[in-house]
């Protein structure tokens, strides 16, 4: 049995890409995982079947993070299913890239709803369910130590956002043994960002690894920081040397 044997996780944005391999990378650690998703119920029930095949309940739980009840919604109801929660991770999230002059108020306002809005509302309803111990883990992006061209203000600023939460969660939680942390994926072979996709040699050319990540290498990133206790307020980077 693994080193999360009887947690309960939450993975939002669990159906596909660095979420879905993170659901059941927990799931094999040992947690039982809630995941949230939109759009993909088929995909979200496939990882509910992946976590049930290793022994684990798993529940599959349509709320969009770009609406406030929903995201906070997530975390209580997965709470209530399962007496409790130890681990949320904050992994959904939207592109937007593109031209500073094109970005319309509307993209503004969903990117932040998504990305920041969602992710602080899901961390605030969690910090308030959550047990001692607790584990808050958000998926940044390599865009926030380093942005190599044109076209991405608006995904850095939602993501850099991201890194003040982290710290100051860090401080909120600490007395009650909950750390926080943000990972940092590079160029990551998903929907989002195809390994094979029109940008994806420039981007595995500005790694040091000289390509891409895969889901499952950030996931193992999760786990550790799931399991660790003396690490909290802090950023990692799994992104192939990307901002070397
Ligand atoms: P994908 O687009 O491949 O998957 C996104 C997942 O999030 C899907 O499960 C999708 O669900 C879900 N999702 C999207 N919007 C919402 C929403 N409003 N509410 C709830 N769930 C939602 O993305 P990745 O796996 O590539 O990315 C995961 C995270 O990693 C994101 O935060 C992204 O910004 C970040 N990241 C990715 C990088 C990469 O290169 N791939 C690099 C750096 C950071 P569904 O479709 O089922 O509705």
């Amino acid at each position: 049995d693994g080193t999360l044997n009887g947690k309960v996780a939450l993975v939002t944005g669990g159906s596909r890409g660095i979420g879905a391999a993170t659901a059941v990378r927990l799931a094999r650690e040992g947690a039982d995982v809630a995941v949230t998703y939109v759009d993909g119920k088929e995909a979200a029930s496939d990882v509910v079947r992946r976590v049930e095949a290793l022994g684990r309940r798993a529940l599959a739980l349509r709320a969009d993070s770009a609406d406030p009840r929903e995201a906070a919604g997530a975390v209580l109801r997965t709470a209530e299913a399962y007496g409790g929660l130890d681990v949320l991770v904050n992994n959904a999230g939207v592109g937007a890239l593109g031209p500073l002059d094109d970005l319309s108020l509307a993209q503004v306002d969903r990117v932040l709803a998504v990305n920041v809005r969602g992710v602080f509302l899901a961390s605030q309803a969690a910090a308030a369910r959550m047990r001692d111990g607790g584990r808050i883990i958000t998926i940044g992006s390599c865009m926030t130590q380093r942005v190599p061209g044109p076209g991405g203000t608006l995904y850095a600023t939602s993501k850099s956002a991201l890194i003040g939460l982290t710290k100051a969660l860090a401080r909120e939680l600490g007395s009650r043994g909950i750390t926080a942390n943000i990972v940092h994926p590079g160029p990551i072979d998903t929907d989002m960002n195809p390994g094979d996709g029109p940008h994806a040699a420039g981007q595995a050319a500005a790694t040091a690894a000289g390509r891409f990540g895969t889901p499952e290498e950030v996931a193992s990133m999760v786990a550790y920081l799931a399991e660790a206790e003396y690490v909290t307020g802090a950023e990692f980077s799994v992104d192939g040397g990307y901002a070397a």
